[in-house]
């Protein structure tokens, strides 16, 4: 029996691992599931999972989520302390399933006693990935990635040599605006960000896909989880969303990843490494396919995929304040405030100033200067909307 514990399982990959993990009782023991608001559900599948303990992130919910589960012997506890906690009751897998900065700390705190963690939340390689990386190596932990592109390089290296490795093809859906013409991007409203072409995921990811940040980010995760230099990591337009990533090596070979865009994909691939194992996924039909289609990723349409490189050029804390205001400017087109292309515009500001200011790069990268970095990069965002890009 494998004791699994799931960060953020009631979100769209956190479903997706209850889902795999409730097909097969017999191979799990459930120790901890944690969410958010949604405390009906989450109570729902800790019971289904016959789980120890369940963990809303927020306080208020405490009540409820305690109401939903008396008699059921399981354990409720709330806050972002008790979900940090969680990591520290014994497990062999951790599914690190947050969404944004909150998941480093629980990811991290999970690394720290030796175990493996399958990782969804990219926030954590983006602010931190040397630091995540070093402390992997200090613990003799083990960390898989679950992002699908990443899934895919990892499987294409199997038994190859990373310094045989000339390039890392990250491919793109293009997300919601691939075909819309350049001058219409600047009124697109919320609801149209909000629809993927291709994936169903969270809502801040599909948003993310739609102005190429959730790109911009996996290009960081590729060069802090392979090690890869930036100038052999490049991104690709791939429509149909079914070869995930592709690596090309010193002879010429290019290694394709393909498979349905589904996610139970990437998070089975984790679960039953280094093992493989039966995923009940849609087997893919080459001849119905018939063909598949790149395009060039173009920087005008994307600012985010420029404002990676200079992340993965800058290094140090870059990630971090990258970070951070992204998600700050991402809550704000989300609230209304301000318009989709001012998210880039924005995160380009935060980035700019405080490199002037504070300076970005930085040799060792420790838990505490994440932090910092995120909370003035927070707040920079939200000083610069109040002075002079807010429309
Ligand atoms: P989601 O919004 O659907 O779910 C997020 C989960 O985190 C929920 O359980 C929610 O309750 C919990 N949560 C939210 N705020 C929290 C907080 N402050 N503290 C603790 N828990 C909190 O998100 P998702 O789409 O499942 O994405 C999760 C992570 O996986 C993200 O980092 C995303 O970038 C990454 N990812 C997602 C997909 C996908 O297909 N959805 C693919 C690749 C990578
Ligand atoms: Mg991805």
């Amino acid at each position: 029996m494998r004791r699994v514990t799931i960060f953020g399982s009631t979100g769209s990959i956190g479903e997706n691992t209850v889902d795999l993990i409730a097909r097969a009782p017999e191979c799990y023991d459930v120790v901890a599931l944690t969410g958010g608001r949604n405390v009906a559900r989450l109570a729902e599948q800790a019971i289904t999972l016959n789980a120890d303990l369940a963990v809303t992130a927020f306080e208020e919910c405490y009540g409820d989520l305690k109401a939903a589960l008396t008699g059921t012997g399981i354990e409720v506890a709330a806050g972002a302390d008790a979900v940090a906690e969680a990591a520290d009751r014994k497990a062999d897998w951790f599914m690190s399933a947050i969404v944004g900065a909150a998941g480093l700390v629980p990811g991290l705190r999970a690394l720290r006693h030796g175990t493996t963690l399958a990782l969804a939340n990219k926030e954590s390689l983006v602010t931190a990935g040397p630091y995540l990386m070093a402390e992997v190596a200090k613990y003799g932990a083990t960390i898989l990635p679950v992002d699908s592109e990443h899934s895919a390089v990892f499987q294409a290296l199997v038994g190859e040599d990373i310094d045989a490795v000339e390039r890392v093809i990250i491919t793109a859906s293009g997300g919601a605006f691939r075909d819309w013409p350049l001058d219409a991007l600047e009124n697109a409203t919320l609801a149209e960000a909000s629809a993927h072409p291709n994936w169903d995921m969270g809502r801040r990811i599909t948003i993310d896909s739609a102005s190429m940040f959730n790109k911009a980010m996996e290009l960081i995760e590729t060069k802090e989880f392979f090690g890869v230099s930036p100038s052999k990591i490049e991104a690709v337009v791939h429509p149909e969303s079914l070869i995930h990533a592709l690596v090309g090596f010193n002879d010429g070979a290019l290694m394709a990843h393909l498979g349905p865009a589904d996610m139970r994909h990437a998070i089975g691939y984790a679960l039953h490494w280094p093992d493989r194992g039966h995923v009940p996924v849609e087997r893919l039909d080459l001849v119905q396919i018939g063909s598949l289609n790149f395009r060039a990723a173009e920087e005008a349409r994307y600012p985010a995929l420029r404002i990676a490189r200079d992340v993965m050029e800058t290094g140090g804390l870059s990630g971090a304040a990258f970070n951070a205001a992204k998600e700050a400017a991402l809550d704000a087109f989300i609230d209304g405030k301000i318009g989709f292309l001012d998210m880039a515009r924005l995160v380009d500001e935060v980035l700019n100033r405080l490199q002037q200011r504070n300076g970005l790069s930085c040799d060792i990268l420790t838990l505490d200067k994440v932090l910092a970095t995120d909370h003035l990069a927070r707040m920079t965002t939200r000083e610069l909307m109040r002075d002079t890009l807010v429309r």
